[in-house]
């Protein structure tokens, strides 16, 4: 078990997930965090005055090496990342991670880390699994054969297998978590790399204030999903940490809507029903998804497990207060910054 005095490494720092796992390790009392990201401080969805933050681009191998320099776990959460309609369009970049985490590995190994975690993705799942609206449950033998979702996926794939060689060669200690569509406050809500939840937050918000009553749904409607709060995500992220699950393993919650149920409920609480209009050409992802958690339920007798209505709520509010202050005259962005 790690020692709260000890050097923790976050990358991805100042996105969502990663900012959230920094902001956890300080409520439990971790002194040493460093957080990196290569987004100007300004830009970071959380920033903490007492946490080492460093804007550099891990996709150079120097910059990884200043980022893991005395790092006993490392979490390697940096990647370039967003829905559909980002990973679709930008294949080539979401590939380009590979340079993160291969580098991130390697400096792992030279500055003699203690542990390195890897977010992968349910995109990493084989597509012909997938092609059913009934929310196949994905166990984890299904990556393989392997036929992940173009670009992104196959990055994350290709990682997981790094991230096993390294601990099969070198004797790094990888632990590896599928994540499933995760999502909560300080997340991104805006600007085309958010998520279904987010998405239709903002757009139920935007009707709801402008008095059009109208939503567009990218798809059919019918596509199923599982989303997961994000104190499920990093409460999961540290048990896969300290346990001893060699192989990728789902992270991700059980409870599979389809889109137009995501929106009824998203209606509900806004208080309000939309007309939906269906924009068939855009992007939409596989038919059917859902998390098994067979696995993780055996190895930690535990699984993600908060109800999409409570997370939904939570969102929805935050979303909704930033809107309104980005209304208010904030240009652009808007961010809070804490500090201590
Ligand atoms: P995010 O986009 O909010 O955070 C990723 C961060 O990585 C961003 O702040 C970005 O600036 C940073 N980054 C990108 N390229 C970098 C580089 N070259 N150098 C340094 N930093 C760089 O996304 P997130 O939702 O917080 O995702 C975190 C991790 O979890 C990612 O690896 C993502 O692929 C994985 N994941 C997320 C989800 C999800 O639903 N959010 C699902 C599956 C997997």
């Amino acid at each position: 078990m790690p020692n709260t005095n000890d050097l923790v490494l976050v990358t991805g720092g100042g996105g969502f997930i990663g900012g959230a796992l920094v902001a956890s390790f300080r409520k439990q009392g971790y002194r040493n965090i460093r957080a990196v990201d290569i987004k100007p401080f300004d830009h970071w969805y959380q920033r903490f005055d007492d946490v080492e933050n460093l804007s550099l681009d891990l996709n150079e191998k120097l910059n990884c090496e200043v980022a893991a320099r005395g790092a006993k776990d490392i979490y390697n959460l940096a990647a370039n990342m967003g829905g559909m309609g980002f990973i679709e369009k930008n294949k080539a970049l979401c590939m380009l991670s590979v340079l993160i985490n291969t580098h991130m590995l390697q400096a792992a190994v030279k500055h003699g880390a203690n542990r390195f975690f890897y977010a992968s993705s349910a995109c990493v799942y084989n597509g012909d699994r997938q092609k059913s609206f009934e929310a196949p449950s994905l166990k984890e033998e299904d990556a393989y054969p392997a036929l992940a979702e173009d670009g992104y996926g196959w990055e994350k794939l290709f990682s997981e297998r790094m991230c096993r060689h390294f601990r099969e060669d070198y004797g790094l200690y990888t632990r590896v978590a599928r994540f499933h569509n995760v999502y909560g406050p300080w997340g991104t809500w805006f600007g085309g790399r958010e998520k279904a939840p987010a998405a239709i937050s903002r757009k139920v918000i935007e009707a709801k204030l402008a008095g059009k009553h109208e939503i567009e749904i990218w798809g059919t409607g019918h596509q199923t999903r599982s989303f997961m709060y994000i104190d499920d995500c990093l409460n999961g992220i540290q048990k896969i940490m300290n346990s001893d699950i060699l192989e990728p393993i789902n992270l991700g919650s059980s409870e599979a809507v389809s889109i137009n149920q995501l929106v009824d409920m998203v209606e509900g609480i806004a208080g309000i029903r939309l007309e939906r209009k269906y924009d068939l050409t855009a992007p939409q992802g596989v038919n059917g998804r859902n998390s098994d958690n067979t696995l993780i339920q055996k190895c930690l007798g535990w699984e993600p497990n908060i109800p999409l209505q409570t997370g939904m709520e939570k969102t929805y509010a935050w979303i909704y207060d930033q809107y309104l202050a980005r209304e208010k005259g904030a240009a652009g962005v808007v961010r809070e910054f804490v500090t201590t």
